[in-house]
């Protein structure tokens, strides 16, 4: 099932997304808390605004280093355990929101990445046990202010400001995660082709690992990592995510004005 969050110039809904793409089937409540129940209504993805499929009750998590070739790019160490960040949920922006790039950073990269969305509250879940806390999965733009992280000694603003964490184009609830492309492409030219298949710590070990220190919340996002080929970004590009099974979406990134 793929369900995603639109408007119609209204206020938001939740839809089912067909296989195509094309049309969705519009659902009352919020599915993270209420059971599905169809309106009747159908509308056309053309004509409506796809939002954020998720605005995190409480977090976004983010891992980093998990990918070897990014690992190398970078010029650092593979972590013996999993590199585990917060975001703030006022970092989250949906399919075509511009990302706004503030002024005090000069160096804004993307990050193709395939992200967990969580389902139930939970904490200390078995790697075992894992997938009966995910809800679905979606894309995300782990976006990067390089300059930041390299300079904070933390990532908080590097990686959390707003506009920062684009997801979309919606949940996928039904998905093999174990070997999926992971795709960006800078104004339709391809940057990074990765495969979930090549994630140092898988979705399992993420949540057992993650859980043990973070109640999770409904909605809570955790993103995998990105794979090699990250790069910054200027001012007027578009930068398009794709994962394999799900989906792809682009975002404008603009650089914040002056005044
Ligand atoms: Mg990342």
């Amino acid at each position: 099932m793929r369900i995603c969050r639109f408007t119609t110039g209204e206020d938001p809904m939740f839809g089912l997304v067909d296989g195509a793409g094309a049309k969705i089937a519009e659902i009352t409540g919020d599915p993270l808390y209420t059971k599905i129940e169809l309106t009747g209504a159908t509308h056309l993805v053309d004509e409506v605004r796809l939002l954020a499929p998720v605005i995190p009750r409480s977090k976004v998590i983010g891992i980093g280093k998990n990918f070897a070739d990014h690992i190398a790019e970078m010029g650092g160490e593979a972590p013996e355990e999993p590199l585990v960040f917060l975001m703030p949920n006022t970092s989250i922006a949906g399919p075509d929101d511009p990302v706004i790039m503030p002024n005090f950073t000069t160096e804004v990269s993307y990050e193709a990445e395939l992200a967990v969305v969580i389902g139930r509250l939970c904490k200390d879940v078995k790697a075992e046990e894992a997938a009966s806390v995910i809800f679905g999965y979606t894309a995300a733009n782990d976006v990067t202010a390089r300059d930041l992280q390299r300079g904070d000694g933390q990532w908080a603003r590097a990686k959390g400001m707003d506009t920062f964490n684009p997801l979309g184009p919606w949940i996928e609830t039904d998905l093999d995660v174990s070997d999926l492309r992971v795709i960006s492409r800078v104004d339709g030219e391809t940057r990074q082709d990765g495969s979930t298949a090549d994630l140092i710590f898988g979705i399992g070990e993420l949540i057992e690992y993650v859980s043990a220190a973070f109640t999770l919340l409904p909605g809570d996002v955790i993103l995998t990592g990105t794979p090699a080929g990250v790069g910054a970004v200027a001012s007027g590009s578009r930068v398009e995510i794709e994962v394999e099974g799900i989906g792809s979406f682009s975002n404008p990134f603009v650089s914040a004005s002056n005044d």
